[in-house]
């Protein structure tokens, strides 16, 4: 019979400047495996080039590049789930049925919820919301198969993902209008959450103003990789207006990619991005303009 890793089991790991500890990939809880990286680091001279993904695990390697991916209509796509998760939120928590349909695009779900109770007469106060959120991940969780069933990752996304998970010093995770536990399951319902790191990202449940959701994992993969990040190593990569504003307002580099509905590649440079793709087909260009 297979036995899970411990949540606390460390790897020894031969790193190109020295000999540490790592958390087993599949632990859930890096804290020791952190404290032994700290009190036995491995060489400071941080060489970039040497570190490779599976030492990143103890948190000693540099984070040179922190990527930070939109999820809906930059990564997958998953027709009608957004709308169906916020209407069984409205009517188990107020009985209402959700009749004025928000657009939904760009926007963090507390916005969201917050716009829909307004516009159903409803007092949008925190325990409500909070309320609306949970319902949100209940109702996910519900339809999972349902998720798997209309989601896919969008062309190139995999491929992307897949590559730049092999670059020593990235680090990948999410902003994400969605609340945390609906992120996870949509990105699992195609298969893609096996290169983000949730614990260190931001989420809809967070904050009304997606530049905020940017500064949040921004200081989480800083305190969790003990580390400073520049403007120039936190890149956002999403489909809407929101996504490049949200780069901006925290000072990251804003990329682009014009596959959300009703956004243009012209809205998209208008907005402030430093680069635009039509798609994420061409990984060699994606990879080249997070990590110039
Ligand atoms: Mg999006």
């Amino acid at each position: 019979m297979s036995k899970s890793p411990s949540a606390h089991a460390l790897t020894p790991v031969v790193c190109g400047s020295g000999f540490g500890f790592a958390a087993h990939p599949a632990a859930t809880t890096p804290t020791i495996a952190s404290a032994i990286g700290f009190l036995m680091p491995l060489s400071r001279e941080r060489p970039s080039t040497r570190c490779t993904p599976l030492c990143q695990l103890c948190f000693t390697c540099p984070v040179e590049r922190l990527v930070l991916w939109d999820i809906d209509r930059t990564l997958v796509t998953m027709a009608g789930v957004g709308h169906a998760l916020l209407a069984q939120a409205l009517q188990v928590t107020t009985g209402v049925e959700l009749v004025h349909q928000p657009e939904l695009g760009g926007k963090t779900d507390r916005e969201l919820i917050t716009t829909v109770l307004t516009a159903h007469g409803l007092d949008a106060a925190e325990p409500l919301i909070e309320r609306m959120h949970a319902e949100m991940a209940v109702a996910a969780h519900e339809r999972t198969d349902h998720m798997r069933a209309v989601g896919f990752a969008l062309p190139g996304a995999s491929a992307v993902l897949a590559a730049l998970a092999t670059v020593p010093g990235v680090v990948q995770s999410v902003v994400t209008g969605n609340i945390a536990p609906v992120a996870r399951l949509k990105l699992a319902a195609v298969d893609l959450d096996r290169f983000i790191d949730f614990e260190i990202g931001g989420y809809g449940s967070e904050s009304l103003v997606r530049g905020d959701l940017v500064n949040l994992a921004r200081s989480r993969a800083a305190r969790k990789h003990r580390t400073t990040l520049s403007n120039e190593s936190v890149i956002v990569i999403g489909d809407t207006v929101h996504d490049i504003v949200g780069a901006k307002f925290s000072g990251a580099v804003a990329i682009g990619v014009a596959t959300g509905l009703n956004t243009t590649a012209d809205h998209l440079h208008a907005a402030g991005a430093d680069v635009v793709f039509s798609s994420l087909e061409d990984t060699a260009a994606v990879l080249a303009a997070v990590l110039a």
